[in-house]
């Protein structure tokens, strides 16, 4: 394999350059030339490409979001554009393609695979954490301390004005970062959507909870089916009267900001990992994280299988102990 081509596509997670660095470097190290495809699919449609050196990665590894830019294309679910993308990859004699994303990305990825024979590694990048396979994906121990501190600020204030929090974090369909989030903020209750409960429930909990505290943080994914924090916290008014209640949407400050040192060495591995993949003629693989050590999957199981954070026996342990009972 003489050329490689790589794209960050989906949401930005802090860790994605940290990848990219890994990338280059592997591949000039193996004498293979590194392109990089800007804003994901979308450059790939609009021949967005260059050729990648040593000094285009100096200085990324601190640096959240991702400087080869990310877009979430509709076109490339569109046959004619993904043929306009396979002539652009021809025309630059690309051999073979690693994309950073999420699952989305993943199945772009292997509808191209088969369309044009090309060999495909998928590294997973999301903050949501969302991804079958893999302990970790690139971006979320970064969210996850982000939304920790944010945690610890407001608790600060909550707790000076005798306040319930609700605190909603991201997390469009799991409850990945809120779990987690809530533990490690030492927060009173969680509602994430891989878990079902009425609000009266949670108004009476929340009061016990209250009992000789002065604050009370609620934690809220945004995918939870009763809402977002302030949905429920306007639906837990009549029930929480003479309590002082607020809310607080973090939004994206949860996807910005330097990589954490476990991002930065899980995108390094991850990056070098899928480099030597491709070169050792592998394809259809996504890297993992699991247990420490770096492995592989079929990329169609990164793709199709689901995960919640409620498999893990200990986080189940620790939410029932913590949070909820
Ligand atoms: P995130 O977890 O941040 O949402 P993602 O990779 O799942 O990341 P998506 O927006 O779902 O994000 O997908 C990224 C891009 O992958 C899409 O914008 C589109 O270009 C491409 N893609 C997704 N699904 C398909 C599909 N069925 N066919 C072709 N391309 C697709």
């Amino acid at each position: 394999m003489k050329k490689i081509g790589f794209l960050t596509s989906g949401g930005d997670s802090p860790g994605m350059n940290a990848c990219i660095r890994a990338i280059v470097k592997s591949s000039l190290n193996s004498k293979i030339k590194p392109i990089a495809i800007y804003d994901g699919y979308k450059g790939m449609i609009e021949n967005h490409f260059k050729e990648m050196k040593y000094d285009d990665v100096n200085n990324i590894i601190q640096l959240g979001g991702t400087i080869i830019g990310t877009a979430r294309s509709e076109e490339f679910k569109i046959i004619d554009y993904r043929k306009k993308a396979i002539q652009n990859l021809q025309n630059a004699n690309i051999e073979g393609l690693i994309v950073i994303g999420g699952d989305g990305t993943f199945t772009g990825a292997t509808i191209l695979s088969k369309e044009m024979n090309i060999p495909i590694i998928g590294v997973p990048a999301t903050i949501d954490n969302d991804i079958y396979g893999t302990d970790n994906s690139i971006g979320f121990d970064t969210a996850l301390n982000t939304v920790v501190e944010a945690i610890d600020k407001i608790r600060d204030t909550a707790s000076s004005h005798h306040r319930i929090f609700f605190i909603e974090v991201m997390g469009r369909n799991s409850g990945f970062i809120a779990l987690h989030a809530a533990i490690a903020g030492g927060a009173e209750s969680v509602l994430i959507p891989e878990i079902t409960g009425n609000l009266e429930h949670l108004a009476k909990e929340i009061k016990n909870k209250n009992k000789g505290k002065r604050s009370t943080i609620v934690i809220v994914a945004e995918g939870e089916e009763k809402g977002g924090a302030f949905e429920i916290m306007k639906k837990l008014k009549p029930f929480l009267v003479g309590y002082d209640l607020r809310s607080s949407v973090l939004g994206h400050i949860q996807r910005g900001g330097k990589p954490s040192a476990l991002d930065r060495i899980i995108s390094t591995k991850m990056g070098a990992k899928a480099v030597d993949l491709l070169s050792n003629n592998k394809t259809d693989l996504m890297v993992c994280y699991k247990n420490q050590q770096i492995s592989t999957i079929p990329i169609i199981d990164g793709i199709s299988k689901k995960i919640s954070p409620m498999e893990n026996e200990d986080m189940f342990l620790l939410e029932k102990m913590l949070t909820l009972e």
